[in-house]
Parts: C-alpha cells; sequence; structure tokens
C-alpha cells in the first residue's frame, strides 16, 4: 500500500509526544535532521540558563549555597535527574566533564594493566576522538599503542558482530570501551551481552553513550557495567559544549580517581583545604575542577522534557519515525544509489538513519540549500536523524520528498562532492 502524506498528518494527529515540538525553538520551513549531533534549544532549557545567569546576578559568590539552584551541588543534582536515563543509582552519575575528558579520566581510573593482561579492546568503526584518548592512556602508562590497542574489524565496513567483539576478549586485554551506538551507521550494540561476556572473562568494559542517551532507555547498573561517559548536547539538547556525564558503577566506589581533582572531594571535606584528597562515594569523585555552570544550566531545564515526556514512550515514537523513514526511502527513492546501512530491526537500531551514497557531500548540501539539515559523515554517509521531542511524520514525509526531488533533479550536481570544514 502506497504512502501518503495523509498517512503522516493522521501519524501526527495520533501522536502523544506532538505537543513538545512548542517546547523547542524551530525555524518554519526548515526540517532539523541533526538532533544526534547538536539537539536544538528548547524554552526550558533557555529558562534554566538565565536562572543560572540571575543567581549571579542576585547572589555573586554566594550563588554557590544560595540562590534558586546552588551551583555547588548542580553536578550532583543533574546527575541524579540523568540517572533514570542511564538505568543507573543516582549516585553512580555526574554531570561533568565532555566525552573525551570523561574517557581520559575513566580509562586512567580503570586500565590498571597487570602481568599478561595489558591491553585496551576498542573497534575500528569507533569515533575519533575516544581512539586517540585509548592511545595517550596506552602511552601515558609506557605503551605503544599500535601494539596495545586491539580494534575489532567490521565485515562490512558499517556494523559490528557481537561475536567478533566476544571472540576478541582475550586474556592480554584489561579494559574495553565500545560504543552503544555507532556514531555512523546508528547500530545499537547489545550492551547486556557483551557485558556478562567481559566480565566472564574478569575484564573491565564501559560504553560511549553518546549517540543512545535520550533516544533509547539504558540499564547501566543491572547490567553491571563497570563505567560509561556521554555528551549532553545531542539528543539531551544541552546546547554546543554542553558539559557532558559519566556513569560508575556503585561497586567501583572508593576506587582513586586517575585524574583527582578538588571537586572530587567529600563535599563536606572540600573546603577544609587539606592536602589529602577525601573523595566522595560516588561518581562525584570523579569530577575534576569547578564546574562549569553556564554550560551545564540549560541541561537542568532540557531534563524535565525527558521527565514528561518518558525515555520508553520516546523511544517508541523514535523507532516509529526511523521505521516510516525507512518505508517512504523504499517507496520513493528505490532506484536513487542510496544503501541503507543501519541495521533494520528495532532491537538494533539507534535513533538515526544512515544512507551511503556515492554524491553524499553533495547531496547534503542540496539538503541544506532546501531547508533538509542532515549530516555527512565522510567518505559517503548521510545520516537522518528524526527526533521524538521535536520531528513530525510530516517532517519525514517532507524530507523525504525534498531529497526525492534533489536525485530527480540532479540538484546536488552544482555542488563539489567534498565535504564542510565542519560537516
Ligand atoms: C560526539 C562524540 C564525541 C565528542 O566528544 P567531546 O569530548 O564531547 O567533544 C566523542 N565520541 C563520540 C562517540 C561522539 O559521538
Amino acid at each position: 500500500m502506497t504512502i501518503t502524506k495523509k498517512d503522516a498528518i493522521k501519524l501526527d494527529n495520533e501522536d502523544t509526544l506532538a505537543k513538545f515540538k512548542d517546547e523547542f525553538y524551530i525555524k518554519e520551513d526548515r526540517y532539523y535532521m541533526d538532533g544526534n549531533s547538536l539537539g536544538l534549544l528548547s524554552k526550558r532549557a533557555e529558562k534554566a540558563l538565565q536562572t543560572s545567569l540571575e543567581d549571579w546576578k542576585e547572589h555573586g559568590i554566594d550563588g554557590w549555597m544560595d540562590g534558586v539552584e546552588p551551583w555547588f551541588y548542580y553536578s550532583e543534582k543533574l546527575g541524579a535527574r540523568t540517572a533514570p536515563l542511564v538505568g543507573a543509582k543516582k549516585e553512580e552519575v555526574i554531570v561533568t566533564g565532555s566525552i573525551t575528558t570523561n574517557l581520559h579520566q575513566l580509562i586512567s581510573t580503570f586500565y590498571q594493566p597487570e602481568g599478561k593482561r595489558t591491553k585496551i579492546l576498542a573497534d575500528e568503526l569507533t569515533f575519533p576522538s575516544d581512539i586517540y584518548a585509548i592511545q595517550s592512556q596506552l602511552e601515558l602508562k609506557g605503551y605503544v599503542h599500535e601494539e596495545h590497542l586491539v580494534q575489532v574489524k567490521s565485515r562490512d565496513g558499517y556494523t559490528l558482530m557481537e561475536e567478533d567483539i566476544i571472540e576478541a576478549m582475550k586474556e592480554d586485554i584489561a579494559l574495553i570501551l565500545l560504543p552503544s551506538v555507532l556514531y555512523r551507521s546508528g547500530q545499537l550494540l547489545d550492551m547486556k551481552r557483551l557485558t556478562e561476556e567481559a566480565h566472564k572473562r574478569g575484564i573491565i568494559i564501559g560504553f560511549d553513550l553518546a549517540h543512545s542517551i535520550g533516544a533509547l532507555p539504558h540499564q547501566l547498573h543491572d547490567h553491571g557495567v563497570d563505567f560509561a561517559v556521554w555528551c549532553n548536547y545531542k539528543y539531551l539538547n544541552s546546547g554546543p559544549g554542553g558539559v557532558g556525564g559519566l556513569y560508575v558503577h556503585e561497586r567501583h566506589f572508593g576506587k582513586k580517581p586517575g585524574l583527582a581533582g578538588w571537586f572530587g572531594s567529600r563535599k563536606d571535606k572540600q573546603f577544609d583545604m587539606e592536602h589529602v584528597l577525601t573523595a566522595a562515594e560516588s561518581a562525584g569523585a570523579f569530577q575534576i575542577g569547578t564546574p562549569h555552570i553556564l554550560s551545564s544550566a540549560p541541561l537542568m531545564g532540557s531534563l524535565e522534557l525527558f521527565e514528561e515526556a518518558g525515555i520508553h514512550e520516546l523511544r517508541r515514537k523514535s523507532l516509529s519515525l526511523t521505521r516510516f523513514m525507512m518505508e517512504l526511502l523504499n517507496q520513493e527513492l528505490p532506484e536513487a544509489g542510496f544503501t541503507i546501512c543501519n541495521p533494520l530491526e528495532d532491537e538494533r537500531r539507534g535513533g538515526h538513519i544512515s544512507l551511503k551514497h556515492d554524491e553524499a557531500a553533495r547531496i547534503c548540501k542540496a539538503l541544506k540549500e532546501q531547508g533538509v539539515t542532515p549530516d555527512f559523515r565522510a567518505p559517503n554517509v548521510i545520516r537522518l536523524a528524526p527526533v521524538a521531542l521535536y520531528s513530525s511524520y510530516v517532517d519525514v514525509w517532507d524530507t523525504i520528498r525534498i531529497l526525492k526531488g534533489i536525485m530527480e533533479n540532479e540538484e546536488y550536481k552544482k555542488f563539489e562532492n567534498t565535504r564542510n570544514v565542519v560537516a
């Protein structure tokens, strides 16, 4: 049966989450499909930032303990409110740092090479910054990363097989770092199974949740995951460079932070100003310096929307949006040279669609010119993320209609097939 625009309108009318679109600043006649790179600004996030500015205006230094949202407990409060999104206890989560700095912190904490166990296992499709962090952590411990970083190979260049990862969990592996959702293909890995297999072999395992937090539910604590990191500026809409987050399982509380700083102190001890650190008995121990309040504040407002909508409902809609998008692609653009390289099954798919095409770079430029914001990942992938909080089914319909026009009329040909500086 052919899908029509009427079907999209009907789906929007039945969508119980449709009302959340009004919470965001969305440009008229623009289709924002890049919320997996930088989420849009919501009115709540803007208000929360204004609150912190007002607290500063009113209280100066006393804003640390006074004001509407005292800054001294800000990161802990945000951690507790993020915990349900990652399936953790509230003390297991802290909002601090960025993905890359948190990786440095947690690898330096958990990577303790001993005897034959000296290697770190990752994969060949991982985001470069994660790999750079691993390489430098290996070198800081005196190892050559060419020998001590093991990267699981992909069979198809886009996805990973859990069997291959498990196969690579050899006796010389000390620590594993994997993405929850792969940034290019949008594949969701089986975190439960991988964690169980790692632990059977006595290996510490951590995940980078950059492309899953805010898009789908997690069960880090119940699965026994050792640690995790993420950013808050993608699906969680906390703004450019917004402060990130980390999780450490409670069984590791009391472990000495690899990178210590005074904000990792027990709160009541911090201002004793002693030269011996009394670390917090929580994920808070892995903070380093003074929290970046103005870059954390938008998250305080943004999280309200997730609390109101519910992450399970958001996941249901996200899967429905991406499924609808794939159906439309198959219907409208069967011969246009696109290959869908994200997994098709719901339980193996994250929040975005990943399309391979030889002309991907300039198709993205044509899309942008015609009101669609996609993103391009070198060498040949277009990512499209209809976001459950603020994308509608009609947005998806219009996006595919615009893409169809670009392909039929070869409108991409007026652009060069190269990436921009920020792609
Ligand atoms: C977005 C992203 C990053 C970016 O790291 P920052 O330190 O926040 O700049 C790192 N890793 C992955 C997998 C990402 O998707």
